[in-house]
């Protein structure tokens, strides 16, 4: 089996006099999808944030791509590969729709190649072509989720972070982002994937983590967190 592309081991990060992750401990392998499922408050942004480095760590290590990001800042750990589409989308609101994806390029040299990835983006969302004048801040929820996919797209992640895909969505424009993160996945794209919707992060995943006030509680594979009694009781609402 090929290296983790990802390794967090023993994480402790927090704000202020408050220790949010305690001993967080997880990995994603090269061509993953692995979630990490939780209730409000658990720490699942946070883990995110603190691997894209945004949220400082205070003790443990980040390992990517066989690098430690101890130290890195936040812009050169996109330039390692490593792309986040935050919760809450964080649309450029009176930016364009391409800007918006330009902008997501902003460690790249090559404008031959973001054009292209440009036009990849609107196949893969053609809504976006249609709305690729409008201001970011004018798309429906659905939209600006597409967006801060494809604008995380274009920085050539080999690993992308996505936090609360489906938070707020219609459930059909929900289906529509899993089969989206589906199809990247199938094309070679891991992932590391944080939702309040367990039922359909489960369904995606390979692997998945749950994370209760700063810990995790449990690892499996997806399908057997699934079928899990105790998960399908606090998290599945059943
Ligand atoms: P949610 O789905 O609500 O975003 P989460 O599992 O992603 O939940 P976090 O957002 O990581 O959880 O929050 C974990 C804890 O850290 C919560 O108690 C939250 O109130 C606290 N917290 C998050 N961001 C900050 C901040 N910037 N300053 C202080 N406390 C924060």
């Amino acid at each position: 089996m090929s290296a983790p592309l990802l390794v967090v081991d023993n994480l402790e990060a927090g704000y202020g006099p408050i220790n949010v992750l305690h001993r967080l401990s997880l990995t994603v392998n090269p061509g993953e999808i692995v979630t990490i499922i939780g209730a409000n408050g658990a720490g699942k942004t946070t883990t995110l944030m603190c691997i894209s480095g945004v949220v400082k760590t205070r003790a443990g290590g980040i390992t990517f791509d066989g690098k430690s990001l101890a130290g890195i800042p936040a812009h050169n750990i996109v330039r390692l590969g490593l792309a986040q589409s935050p919760e809450g989308r964080k649309i450029f609101a009176r930016l364009t729709v391409r800007e918006n994806l330009e902008m997501g390029a902003f460690t790249r040299s090559d404008p031959e190649g973001v054009r292209e990835d440009i036009q990849k983006a609107y196949k893969m969302f053609p809504i976006l072509e249609k709305r690729q004048a409008q201001a970011g801040g004018l798309l429906s929820g659905g939209e600006q989720q597409m967006l801060a996919i494809a604008r995380a797209l274009m920085a050539r992640p080999k690993l992308l972070l996505l936090d609360e895909p489906s938070l707020g969505l219609a459930p059909q424009i929900v289906v529509q982002i899993f089969d989206v993160i589906r199809e990247l996945n199938k094309q070679g794209m891991s992932v590391l994937l944080v939702e309040q919707n367990a039922r359909m992060a489960l369904k995606v995943a390979h692997r998945g983590y749950v994370l209760e006030t700063g810990r995790i509680t449990c690892t499996d594979r997806a399908d057997v967190l699934l079928h899990d009694p105790r998960i399908r009781e606090a998290y599945l609402g059943e």
